[in-house]
């Protein structure tokens, strides 16, 4: 994983993804009836997006993507925090994370938090359902703690790997 090409993003500067890389396999290859709900999650499909909500007794039922990844144990997006601030600020930097992962759960149900593991080096490792949430959780924490984040991605594949490090 070392040997990645890894992109800096600067303080203040978004992670940049390009605008073609936007398909995700799981979403792409299937289509549901209307409307379809979720079993594990409860999110209803309709008007051609998984959101929140009820759905009628005669909806169909079919996992959402995001409870698919969760089933297959495939991540699509990988935040990995590292550093001794890391070790100081534990507690309150994994709140940071399931905070904001809560609040985008909540509007887009296919963005979830799918684990927090912690790494053979100290550091720990999120795991979500959607890259863009690696994204928005990575730039929340250098946006409040500083730190050097950077980022890897390729056009062909729908995964985002996002890397936050501060030493001192
Ligand atoms: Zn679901």
């Amino acid at each position: 994983m070392s040997t990645m090409p890894y992109r800096r993003a600067p303080q203040g500067h978004p992670i940049r993804l390009l605008p073609e890389w936007q398909h995700d396999p799981y979403h792409a290859r299937r289509k549901w009836a209307e409307p379809t709900r979720c079993p594990d999650c409860g999110a209803v499909f309709r008007r051609g997006r998984w959101q929140g909500g009820l759905a009628p007794a005669e909806a169909a039922e079919h996992r959402c993507p995001a409870c698919q990844r969760l089933a297959d144990r495939n991540p699509a997006g990988y935040l990995g925090l590292r550093g001794a601030f890391l070790q100081a600020h534990r507690r309150e930097i994994e709140h940071l994370v399931r905070n904001l992962t809560g609040r985008e759960q909540t509007e887009h149900p296919l963005k979830q938090l799918m684990g927090v593991e912690e790494t053979s080096e100290g550091g720990l490792e999120f795991t979500f359902t959607d890259p863009h949430l690696a994204r928005s959780a990575g730039e929340a924490i250098q946006s409040a703690y500083a730190g050097e984040l950077d980022y890897h991605y390729q056009d062909s594949e729908y995964l985002l790997r996002v890397r936050w490090q501060r030493d001192h």
